[in-house]
């Protein structure tokens, strides 16, 4: 049989029980090629050309790159994100480009999970750009991860030009007092965070994620305590923004509950879910919402600051 493959054609039978076998496994078994191990085959998906040993096609499933590919494509589209090609560097990771236009290296289970609204997706470039931009409205520049390499801590430099290492977590509720110029933040803020709550699996039913976004006039740092959580909870701080006043903080929470309740109905987890897990039944999304949510917090922020000047 003719071969538009550059392969050379490998004398010898094609016996028809392989291509019994190639047929049942969705291929068309066209020619043996290169050596006595391999064959030519053309997807019936497709119509695309694969090469396979003959071992894979006996034993195991061979995948047609064409149909893997359009298939991560779609579930990468499911996902919120288009699918660039595998990472050449890591097995199991795909290359990605996310709305933001970022490329982000991620495994393609995670797509899957992301694709069934079971865990969200979330850009490292543009989370590190806002935890600078929230660090900058408290006078502080980030300047990196900090030097000792404890992961829960940044290196900032104050306004005054003091340099110094500041527990993330405080940075992010603006709790930050300067040791070169002794000056903290002033401002009586109020807050809008957004946390990432994890319901571990039971006997009854699997694990559940869920974004909370939520107004506070105070620091939330016992999320489990305030939040009326299960012992077992795992809370995620995602993001905190503050703002001037609690006014504006309760103004723009309730203007973006609003919004996205009314464009994302179905993101909006029932309160009957949540009974017996949690106090706090009002405002909780699916994970897949994260993407909509952190734009209503960008646009909230850009707002604020233009409003301060
Ligand atoms: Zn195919
Ligand atoms: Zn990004
Ligand atoms: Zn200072």
């Amino acid at each position: 049989m003719p071969s538009t493959h550059q392969t050379p054609v490998f004398p010898g039978p094609i016996h028809t029980h392989w291509q019994a076998t190639a047929a049942a496994k969705g291929f068309d078994l066209i020619a043996r090629i290169r050596d006595r191990h391999h064959l030519q085959l053309r997807c019936r998906t497709c119509g695309g050309g694969v090469t396979a040993k003959l071992f894979t096609l006996m034993r195991h499933q061979p995948l047609c790159p064409n149909c893997l590919a359009a298939r991560r494509s779609a579930v990468a589209t499911a996902a919120g994100v288009t699918f660039l090609s595998p990472d050449p560097d890591r097995r199991g990771y795909g290359r990605f480009r996310a709305p933001c236009d970022h490329v982000l290296a991620r495994q393609f289970e995670l797509i899957e999970r992301v694709a069934k609204g079971q865990t969200g997706l979330r850009c490292e470039t543009c989370h590190a750009e806002r935890e600078a931009s929230e660090a900058r409205r408290f006078g502080w520049e980030r300047l990196g991860h900090c030097p000792s390499g404890r992961p829960n801590y940044r290196l900032y430099r104050h306004h005054c030009g003091h340099v110094q290492r500041i527990a993330q977590a405080n940075m992010l509720w603006g709790q930050c007092d300067c040791a070169g110029c002794g000056r903290g933040w002033n401002a009586k803020p109020s807050f809008l965070y957004l946390f990432r709550i994890c319901l571990p699996a039971t006997t009854d039913r699997s694990a559940r994620h869920y974004l909370k976004l939520g107004y506070s006039a105070h620091p939330v740092k016992r999320h489990r305590h305030q939040l009326g959580l299960a012992k077992d909870a795992q809370v995620e701080v995602l993001r905190v923004l503050a703002m001037a006043s609690g006014h504006l903080a309760c103004g723009a929470e309730q203007a973006a509950h609003r919004r996205l309740t009314s464009a994302h109905p179905k993101a909006v987890v029932p309160a009957p879910e949540l009974a017996g897990a949690m106090n706090v039944v009002r405002e909780i999304y699916r994970p897949g919402l994260l993407p909509m949510i952190e734009a209503e917090l960008d646009r909230i922020a850009a707002e604020a600051d233009a409003q301060s000047g």
